[in-house]
């Protein structure tokens, strides 16, 4: 199986996820002085487009996608303290990276189809933005975003529905798993998949997970570069995509030392680290809610890179974080450091600030910021009793106006919503 075919696919025919085949060896020399993320994604990911129809244009897909940066910035004098920020995109969280580049591909991968391709999205909030922001007027390519009418909150219903032209945003009365239900219903209907092209973007299609590796590849060539040690990282985690392309990365060959996954009180990964079964739960509404996940699907992928538990153990380890923590740490760490933390990355800041003193004294450890504390300003304003600036990027979107239908939750009402023409759905 090509790259191009799993981007399509999305989930493999058996239900199961993809992962790489095999993983090419690099070292450091590999990235020469590569340090932009569009120039680190080269060197990282040519070995898996080599042959796949992607492969000669994966300069220009990474142009395209990584079009804003990561920066890695201290907080301590000495350094041995960073953060990763990674709400630099359109729709200020990490999630803009993978959507980019999975659109950027898809574009390219449909440019000679006769049909238009209808990616559909269910989203509890967060996805749903970053995927509609990533395909907003791509030819060839229409985006249905399904969520939760009434359960997402004011900012994540305003990037959900600021988009109009190709993107429609249906607002479905009912919950998020109404939502998913639907689009399942939708793949599996034979009308409508004669009359049109489907395709999920949703967080587990290898399209969003691999380019993410790149954000991490980039931070730990800077720490190596600057200090010749490894970097340690920790990362705000739900459905595990974001800390798995750090895995990911780590396996390549990349300068990379501990991972430490922050979660939130939803604790099944945490839980299972510890006593060694794996028992899924429903998830938990939380202050850090895009990591609300009692069930996470890429831990199909996490076992598959570490399929013995003392192996798994040795590789990451785990924290669960309470909201009673996340609030207190956002106080605290704007008292020491004069930063603002979104609920997730506080997260990292409190599983940071848990471990042993002699680990993180000997660690260049990196906390990995997955959103800009402005989306989440409702909770975070209160607690460091200041005003969040808005970023340019998200001012703008605020700015433009929204459209949205509303539609039951049933798939005849789905139906007849993607048959309706205009209402900022171009044909
Ligand atoms: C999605 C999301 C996460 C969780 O990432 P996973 O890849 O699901 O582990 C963390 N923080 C923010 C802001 C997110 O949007």
């Amino acid at each position: 199986m090509g790259f191009s075919a799993a981007l399509l696919q999305g989930l493999a025919p058996d239900g199961g996820l993809y992962v790489p085949a095999a993983w090419p060896e690099l070292s450091v020399e590999n990235f020469g002085d590569a340090a932009a993320l569009a120039e680190v994604a080269q060197p990282l990911l040519a070995p898996f487009l080599a042959g796949d129809p992607l492969g000669a244009e994966l300069g220009a897909i990474a142009r395209e996608a990584f079009s804003f940066p990561a920066p890695l910035e201290p907080l301590h004098a000495d350094g041995r303290l960073s953060v990763l920020e990674l709400f630099h995109g359109p729709t200020a969280a990490f999630k803009d990276f993978g959507a980019r580049f999975l659109a950027a591909c898809f574009a390219r991968l449909r440019a000679a189809a006769a049909r238009p391709l209808t990616i559909l999205v269910a989203t509890s909030g967060d996805t749903g933005g970053a995927v509609a922001a990533a395909f907003h007027r791509r030819p060839g390519i229409e985006v249905a975003v399904l969520f939760p009418k009434g359960l997402v909150s004011p900012t994540q219903e305003r990037q959900l529905t600021c988009w109009g032209e190709n993107v429609r945003s249906l607002a479905v009365r009912g919950t998020f798993d109404d939502c998913q239900r639907l689009v399942k219903e939708a793949f599996l209907d034979p009308g409508l998949r004669s009359q049109r092209a489907l395709s999920s973007a949703n967080s587990i299609n290898l399209g969003r997970l691999l380019p993410q590796a790149v954000y991490y590849a980039a931070a730990s060539l800077a720490v190596w570069r600057a200090h010749g040690e490894r970097a340690s990282f920790v990362i705000p985690s739900g459905n595990l995509g974001n800390s798995l392309a750090c895995l990911w990365a780590r396996r390549l060959g990349l300068p990379i030392a501990e991972v430490v996954l922050a979660h939130n009180a939803n604790r099944t990964v945490p839980d299972f680290l510890e006593s060694g079964s794996w028992r899924p739960r429903p998830s938990l509404a939380t202050l850090a809610s895009a990591m609300d996940v009692g069930n996470p699907s890429n831990m199909e992928r996490l076992r598959a890179l570490y399929p013995q538990l003392a192996e798994l153990r040795a590789a990451v380890s785990a924290v669960s974080v309470t909201d009673e923590e996340i609030r207190a740490r956002i106080g605290a760490d704007f008292r020491t450091y004069g930063r603002v933390w979104c609920p997730h990355t506080a997260t990292a800041a409190e599983a940071w600030a848990r471990l042993p003193p002699e680990r993180r004294a000997h660690g260049r450890w990196v906390l990995v910021a997955t959103a800009h504390p402005a989306k989440f300003r409702e909770i975070v304003e209160p607690l460091i009793g200041h005003s969040v600036p808005v970023p340019e990027s998200l001012a703008q979107l605020f700015a433009r106006p929204v459209r949205c239908v509303e539609i039951d939750a049933a798939l005849g009402a789905l139906r007849a919503a993607l048959e309706v023409e205009g209402n900022g759905w171009t044909s």
